[in-house]
């Protein structure tokens, strides 16, 4: 294994947790065995939730990252989890590519320098992948490839451990999934209809809101998130022309679950 900072060959340094060790013999960084996106429901314990809507790096809102640095400070968020689509994969996508874009290595650059600036802010995320999150793994699934082949998020972007992904998350009574596999404007609301319990979805760039439904028995909302991508780049050319413009926002879980917030960026 390479260390993430200067590329030097890392060694083993032990384990904990069950999880190898690595450390570089050059720079002295350590990482830990990186998580790999599991199906298995992640239950988080505590705190006032922020949500980060679908970003695409690189090609998220030139102010996304002190708007939602703005809305983590008012609402005293101390959990984090990024709703899917947090990077784009533009180049590998299994739609047409800007011939005049990046390349696929160019792209990943470019997204590894804008996440800096993220892992900075926000050392510690509970990520969840998306259908744009997941396409290396999808081009490779499409090509026979095993998963167990490739190289993590967290090893290709040098993201923190701390950064963990998993299909979806549930705090609170609340559940956190990316909402690919329905479309439409009540998309959000029917999520919670049919999980029966509040949920909260990203993935439709150009829906946000809350809405509730409730049985005899319980009331649950479903808040969609909307995104933060900036709609004006070659990678979002595909929504040019769609009467419904992306809503720039992202989500708020306060109260126990029980207070969906959404905060929308005025600016386009
Ligand atoms: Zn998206
Ligand atoms: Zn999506």
């Amino acid at each position: 294994m390479n260390c993430t900072r200067c590329q030097t060959n890392m060694h083993k340094n032990g384990t904990r947790d069950g999880k190898q060790r690595w450390k570089c013999g050059s720079c002295g960084y350590e990482k830990q065995e990186s998580k790999r996106v599991s199906n298995s429901p992640i239950i988080i314990d505590s705190g006032n939730v922020l949500v980060l809507s679908d970003l695409h790096l690189p090609f998220e809102h030139r102010n996304a990252l002190s708007f939602v640095c703005k809305v983590r400070d008012k609402y005293k968020c101390d959990v984090i989890i990024g709703i899917g689509d947090f990077f784009d994969f533009h180049a590998i996508n299994f739609h047409e590519h800007n011939p005049d874009g990046y390349s696929s290595g160019q792209e990943l650059d470019e997204a590894t320098i804008k996440v800096q600036k993220w892992i900075k802010e926000f050392p510690s995320i509970y990520q969840i992948e998306g259908n744009h999150g997941a396409l290396p793994f999808r081009r490779a699934k499409s090509h026979g490839l095993s998963r167990r082949l490739m190289r993590s998020y967290n090893e290709v972007f040098g993201l923190p451990d701390e950064w963990i992904w998993s299909d979806w998350y549930e705090k609170d009574g609340v559940r956190y999934e990316h909402g690919d596999g329905r479309r439409g404007k009540y998309a959000y609301v029917n999520w919670a209809a049919d999980n029966m319990q509040s949920t909260v979805t990203g993935h439709s760039h150009s829906t946000a809101g809350i809405s509730y439904r409730a049985s005899n028995k319980q009331l649950y909302f479903g808040m969609g998130v909307g995104c933060l991508i900036d709609r004006h780049s070659y990678a979002m050319e595909y929504g040019k022309k769609n009467a419904r413009k992306p809503i720039l926002s992202c989500g708020v879980v306060l109260d126990n679950g029980r207070l969906p917030i959404l905060e929308t960026m005025y600016i386009f």
